[in-house]
Formats: C-alpha cells, sequence, structure tokens
C-alpha cells in the first residue's frame, strides 16, 4: 500500500520536474536536483519598478509561452532555468540573479539553481496574482484609504488608468464601467466562482482573463497606478474571430454586446442563470401591429385592420441593455440657432419603453408599428444612447445633450401600474457615464465612474485619472451608462434589520 503511494509520488513529481524544465535542457541537466530552499544574498538587486506582470507572458527571445521566468532585476521575461537556456544564459551574462516562474510562482537563483523561500518576496507575488478574501471584498466599497505606488503616486483601488496600446480606448471605458458593477466584480475577484466552469478554450480563457483584469484594478497593493488590459484584448480578437481589433477605433456598444453575450454563454449552466443575466437582465413586451400599405384605397386598408395578419401580436423579449433614441437634431440653422446644442430630458428618452409610445419600424418590404412595455427592470440597468446613424458613405452623429440626474433616477413612471406593483423599488443611481467626444468614426471615449468608499466621482481616460464634480458630467454626450437599482425605497425603508 506505502509502496504504491510512493511510487506515485515519485511518478507525479518526475511529471513536475519535466514541467518545470525546459525543451533546451539535455538529459544530464534532468538529472540534476534543485538545491533545498536558502537565503539569497542577491534580495536587494530586484528592482520593483521594472517589474510588469499586464504583458504577455513569453519568452523576450525564444517567444515561447512555456516555463517563462521574469528576471526580478531587469523585468524581462526569459524560458527555462537548466543549464544553457535563456534565463540560464541571461543570469550569467548580466549578472541578474533572481528570478521569478510566472506559472508556479516560486523564485528561484541562477546560476546557482536553488529555489529561494522567503516571506519579504509576497508583495511581488502578489503582484502578479493579487486574491481577495470574502471580508477584503466587502471592505471595498466602505474605504476610501489610498494606496501608494513604487514611484509615489497615491491611487485609489478600482480607480486606476489603463493603457492605450493602440486604439482600444473603446474597450477600456467599458471594462472600466463593468468593474464598478459590485455583483459582476465581486464574481470575477475570487476565481473559484468560475474557474471550474467548463466552456470552449477560447470563452475559458476570455473569463480568465476578464477576471485577472478585475483583481488586477482593484489590487490595494500594486507596484503602479495603472493596469495594461493586453492580455484582455488578446483574449477579445481571438474570442471574437477577430471582429474585435485594438488596433483601430471601434463602438463600445460593440465591444459591450459582444462581452456580455459572451460571458453569458461561458458561464452558462442548467443550474442558475450566469452572473451576466443575474446582473443585468431585465424583460418586455413588445407589441408589434402591421400596418397596411398606404398605397391601397382607405377602404381597403381599414378592412385589412380587421383581418388577423393585421392585428397586434406580442413577442417577449428580455434585454440586457435598453436602446434610447435622441430626437432628430434640427436640419436647418439660422444664425441664432447656430451654437444651440440641443438636449433632451433622460425620461422623455424612457417614455419609448412606456408600453403606450408607438414607434414605426420598417423593412425594405412592410411597416410595422411597436410599443415597448418593461415587464422586469435588472438589478443594474445599461442604456445605449443611439447616437450614431450610419448612412451608405459615412457615420453621421447626434450631438444632443441627454438631461440625466445622478441619483435618484426613477424608472417606475414607465411600468404600468400592474407591472409597476411586481417592483418593490424602481429607483437607481448611476455608476458609469461612457462619453464621445470629437468628431463620429473617429474622436475619443472617457468614462465616469464613482469610487463609492469616498464618494467622489472620476473621469478616466486611457492613463488620465482625474477627480470631478457630479454635475460636470451631466453636461457631457453622454453614451452609454449604467445604472444601480437602489436596495430600498426610500431612506426611511432603511430601518429593516438586514
Ligand atoms: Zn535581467
Amino acid at each position: 500500500m506505502d509502496s504504491t503511494k510512493t511510487n506515485k509520488r515519485a511518478a507525479s513529481d518526475r511529471i513536475s520536474e519535466s514541467d518545470d524544465d525546459n525543451d533546451h535542457q539535455n538529459v544530464y541537466d534532468k538529472k540534476k536536483k534543485v538545491e533545498a530552499p536558502r537565503l539569497c544574498p542577491y534580495l536587494d538587486t530586484i528592482n520593483r519598478q521594472f517589474l510588469d506582470f499586464d504583458f504577455e507572458k513569453l519568452c523576450s527571445v525564444s517567444l515561447s509561452r512555456i516555463n517563462v521566468y521574469a528576471c526580478l532585476v531587469c523585468g524581462k521575461y526569459f524560458q527555462g532555468r537548466g543549464t544553457n537556456t535563456y534565463a540560464y544564459t541571461h543570469s550569467v551574462a548580466e549578472s541578474h540573479h533572481v528570478f521569478l516562474n510566472l506559472h508556479t510562482l516560486k523564485f528561484y537563483c541562477l546560476p546557482d539553481n536553488y529555489e529561494i523561500v522567503d516571506s519579504s518576496l509576497d508583495d511581488i507575488k502578489y503582484v502578479l496574482k493579487p486574491t481577495f478574501s470574502k471580508k477584503q471584498i466587502m471592505e471595498l466599497d466602505t474605504s476610501s484609504k489610498r494606496s501608494r505606488a513604487i514611484d509615489g503616486t497615491m491611487y485609489s483601488a478600482g480607480i486606476v488608468g489603463m493603457n492605450n496600446i493602440k486604439a482600444n480606448d473603446y474597450c477600456n471605458v467599458i471594462l472600466q464601467s463593468l468593474s464598478h458593477v459590485i455583483p459582476l466584480r465581486n464574481y470575477f475577484l475570487r476565481e473559484l466562482n468560475y474557474s471550474k466552469v467548463k466552456s470552449p478554450l477560447k470563452l475559458h480563457i476570455l473569463i480568465q482573463r476578464f477576471g485577472e483584469l478585475m483583481r488586477k484594478l482593484w489590487n490595494p497593493r500594486n507596484f503602479k497606478a495603472h493596469v495594461s488590459p493586453h492580455e484582455m484584448l488578446q483574449a477579445v480578437v481571438l474570442a471574437s474571430d477577430k471582429k474585435l481589433k485594438f488596433t483601430e477605433q471601434g463602438d463600445p456598444i460593440d465591444f459591450l454586446s459582444f462581452f456580455l453575450h459572451t460571458v453569458d454563454l461561458a458561464l452558462k449552466s442548467k443550474e442558475k442563470p450566469s452572473i451576466i443575466n443575474r446582473t443585468f437582465l431585465g424583460h418586455m413586451r413588445i407589441h408589434v401591429r402591421k400596418i397596411p400599405p398606404l398605397e391601397l384605397e382607405e377602404s381597403q386598408r381599414s378592412e385589412l385592420l380587421n383581418t388577423v395578419e393585421y392585428g397586434e401580436t406580442i413577442q417577449e423579449s428580455p434585454f440586457l441593455y435598453l436602446t434610447c433614441d435622441l430626437p432628430p437634431p434640427p436640419l436647418f440653422k439660422d444664425q441664432f440657432t447656430e451654437n444651440i446644442i440641443p438636449q433632451v430630458n433622460l425620461y422623455t428618452l424612457l417614455n419609448k419603453f412606456n408600453a403606450t409610445t408607438e414607434k414605426e419600424y420598417k423593412t425594405h418590404k412592410e411597416n410595422f408599428m411597436k410599443r415597448f412595455e418593461i415587464t422586469k427592470l435588472p438589478p443594474y440597468l445599461i442604456l445605449y444612447i443611439k447616437r450614431f446613424t450610419k448612412n451608405t458613405f459615412f457615420v453621421e452623429k447626434n450631438p444632443t445633450i441627454v438631461n440625466f440626474p445622478i441619483k435618484n433616477v426613477d424608472f417606475g413612471d414607465i411600468l404600468t401600474p400592474e407591472i409597476k406593483a411586481k417592483h418593490p423599488c424602481t429607483t437607481y443611481d448611476l455608476v458609469a457615464n461612457i462619453v464621445h467626444d470629437g468628431e463620429p468614426a473617429q474622436g475619443t471615449y472617457r468614462v465616469h465612474v464613482l469610487h463609492r468608499g469616498s464618494g467622489q466621482w472620476y473621469e478616466l481616460q486611457d492613463l488620465h485619472v482625474t477627480p470631478i464634480l457630479p454635475q460636470m458630467i451631466t453636461l457631457t454626450e453622454a453614451y452609454i451608462q449604467i445604472y444601480e437599482l437602489r436596495k430600498e425605497n426610500s431612506p426611511s425603508d432603511n430601518t429593516d434589520n438586514k
């Protein structure tokens, strides 16, 4: 019995050893044992300001992803650690001695090849792979404590800049917004929640990378006050079969829509709805009626209206976001109205969904009238304010400013009394506001997010992080917004024991 166990152990040791070793290594090296952990005299040669674990974990020489080590002196990645491997050669040539295996999180001293076990290196491990306990997660939104990066920059966890590698600001604003949707963030901060979910490899990589990004954005012990979304974006390119790229400007709504649908697909199970659906999914009824062709006689038209074909049909339709239409901007401008930017109230836009407003829809053959009746509001409501229209030749942008309150937005007004009675609360607060600036199809995106711990709003545009007054947010060309449902209907209700 015992001997079988020992044999199994020995076998698994051999496997992990060969996993850990490098293709380039010869047979003699493989036989050589790694020495027992000991104190390393080179720990003070580590340069934490050079360490960046946000980029692809591949060897800077061989470009292989297998068995990659970070040199903790210069920050570069090299493959292997046995004699004649790239890491080994680097250690000898440059006299850089401390290395971290990016997969096993073990430290080694090269070329001597012994493992370093020292708790003073735990901060490096944490930056490579931050973890969050349930208690830490609970405290994220109540603390206003700020952190200090290696270069002295002060930052708040969750409020950090994100690199624009080429033209990925349209993705960055969505990723930043989603990182402030609490149930989604909390789910992804703990790898245990999704690591065992079985999904196709491309989707598996996407959710892994998103989780890693969330943990980096919320890491209170990061070495720098910004994060690169590089690995996440590569996973997006892969999972979208290159439909989404970060080499040219894209539309955040395309990215958001792709992300929500794909992550839902990846996390779907028979037991319960995915975190995406639990957070964002609402329901509506679409009432549709066909309009008789206009070229017919009036009598024929009214006759048709009595037929089944032209009667009203109802489609049940779940939604992850609501598309709001802006009123068309004035076509002709005189010298007085030229500089006036049209404005509209958010509640006017929401009337589209009040079950009575009818809107005309055309296909190339037939015309329809549609009414939208919301039947269930989600915990987090995403509004997509349609600003761009694509014509045959160019993209047009509607510059209308939407006036909206930041707090206490009551979506109950658009519900029918019967539906409203089923919702204990219909009041929402804004948590993220994405804005487009500049010309259509070009221009740039920025996002406003709320830091709950301090109650401070911030504007994030790639690496730039600036505090902003809430009243400034409502003066912008809002494009995508996320609202959060309040727990209680009114402040006087919060006496309930929780
Ligand atoms: Zn080095």
